[in-house]
């Protein structure tokens, strides 16, 4: 009797898990123009293969303004000058007068009109990108790069300067010694207006550098932790920022905004951490299409862990990596949960802590990862199209960024034991043979000659000066 009843309890739920599921299989596409997520009172659904949308919803959110003609069954969009006519039932399509064909017709659905998401946009000038992993329509400005981010070469700090349809968002400025190269580097993209400024943490290293933004630039708004501090470079911040009618905000939770064609998600750990201001940083996680980035700051393994506790979706194409490649940060469930396809380090040469840590490195190559740095590749720069992402460095754009030992040992077998030069993946130094301060096998890198060293970015070693 009992086992009758529990089978028939499981019966029951699988039919209910079945129900939630084909329901939310429709209701589960999102769309979003320009960054802002489109409320809808009827959800969009595939038709014919086609992602409808409900036209008044998508044109409103264009900034058009809709009318709806019952007797001829037609829709009529105005923005400016520009019209867009449809009539329910027919694949015909009035742009500015001229005829379109649609591949599927405008439909009725629950009492509302939905249209081909790729024909609503394109009307009037927009370009539409889809991202299967998270089911969701992205309406964004007609160009090829609809999002920038510019990783600067602030040595032994971080900075990233993130761009979409000519809205900026400043993450770190570097040290105060870097203060003169942001201001440079917004001079000569020829920023006068930074929308958001998020200072991740109250080190210097991140916050200091802010200072030469604020002095460039008029900022929007900025974002910090609560957690701040008494030194100089934070006190000179906030009165720059003052200066400018602004107050250090702390994020709310989750908090997101629309920066150009993209959407912007600030994350914060639930636990604070008064010893460890590393462990307050503030994520920033930028979307365009099925192009993402996640920038965590120094968060080291502790914020992880509270992060993923969050059960936010953390999955992005690039991760800069938290604590300039630290071993303390980057551990594998974070990584599995992010899955980069990209890291990018931000780490100073020669720096006196041993960034980035060799266990961090592997965990990198065990994520099947490319790894950029900084401190080898000078800026490092990606521009999506809202599907793919490019990449351009400043400088050594193919540089053994992280040599597995597969690659070191073909790299081996391919010189002779003659007349090769050992680099160290570390410390960026090359080295003879017969130098007493060799670097262990794994950190080792080997050239044929002293130019291909020297080209890669490596130092000669002052002990065997090579
Ligand atoms: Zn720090
Ligand atoms: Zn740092």
């Amino acid at each position: 009797m009992k086992k009758r009843i529990i089978r028939w309890m499981l019966v029951l739920c699988f039919m209910i898990l079945q129900g939630v599921y084909a329901f939310g299989g429709q209701g589960d596409i999102s769309v979003y123009v320009k960054g802002e997520e489109v409320a809808f009172d009827v959800p969009p659904q595939i038709i014919d293969g086609r992602t409808m949308v409900p036209v008044r919803a998508i044109f409103e959110a264009m900034g058009a303004e809709v009318t709806w003609d019952g007797q001829t069954q037609c829709a009529l969009a105005k923005k400016g000058t520009a019209t867009v006519k449809m009539t329910l039932g027919s694949t015909a399509l009035w742009v500015d007068g001229q005829v379109k064909t649609m591949d599927v017709s405008p439909a009725v659905v629950n009492g509302r009109t939905l249209a081909p998401a790729k024909y609503v946009a394109e009307s009037f000038g927009y370009k539409v990108i889809w991202d299967e992993a998270t089911k969701s329509v992205w309406i964004t400005e007609n160009t090829d790069t609809v999002l920038t981010v510019h990783f600067l070469d602030v040595g032994q700090a971080d900075a990233a300067l993130v761009e979409s349809d000519g809205t900026y968002l400043l993450i770190d400025g570097g040290n105060v010694a870097d203060s003169d190269l942001i201001y440079a580097y917004l001079s000569k993209l020829g920023v006068t207006d930074l929308d958001y400024v998020v200072g991740t943490h109250a080190h210097e290293d991140h916050m200091g550098g802010l200072s030469g933004a604020l002095t460039k630039a008029k900022v929007g708004k900025i974002y910090a932790p609560s957690a701040g501090s008494d030194a100089a470079f934070y006190m000179n911040f906030k009165n720059l920022a003052a200066k400018q009618g602004l107050s250090l905000q702390v994020p709310e939770k989750n908090e997101s905004f629309a920066l150009g064609n993209a959407r912007v998600t600030l994350m914060t750990p639930a636990q604070k951490d008064p010893d460890n201001l590393n462990n307050t940083s503030i994520l920033v996680k930028v979307v365009c299409g099925s192009t993402s980035f996640l920038f965590t700051g120094d968060a080291e393994r502790e914020e992880e862990q509270d992060i993923l506790s969050q059960n936010l979706d953390l999955d992005a194409t690039v991760l800069k990596a938290g604590h300039h490649g630290s071993d303390t940060s980057s551990s594998y469930v974070f990584l599995r949960e992010v899955m980069p396809e990209y890291v990018v380090i931000s780490v100073g040469k020669n720096n006196s802590y041993g960034h980035p840590g060799e266990d961090a490195l592997s965990r990198f190559r065990d994520a099947g990862a490319k790894v950029y740095r900084t401190d080898m590749q000078g800026d490092i720069t990606f521009e999506s199209d809202g599907t793919a992402l490019t990449v351009a460095t400043s400088k050594n754009e193919n540089a053994a960024t992280n040599p597995t030992e597969s690659s070191t040992a073909s790299t081996e077998a391919a010189n002779p034991q003659t007349g090769q030069y050992i680099g160290n993946v570390n410390s960026q130094k090359f080295h003879l043979p017969s130098c007493r301060s060799l670097p262990a096998e794994n950190n080792r890198v080997y050239f044929s000659d002293r130019m291909t060293a020297v080209a890669q970015g490596y130092d000669p070693c002052g002990i065997c000066k090579p």
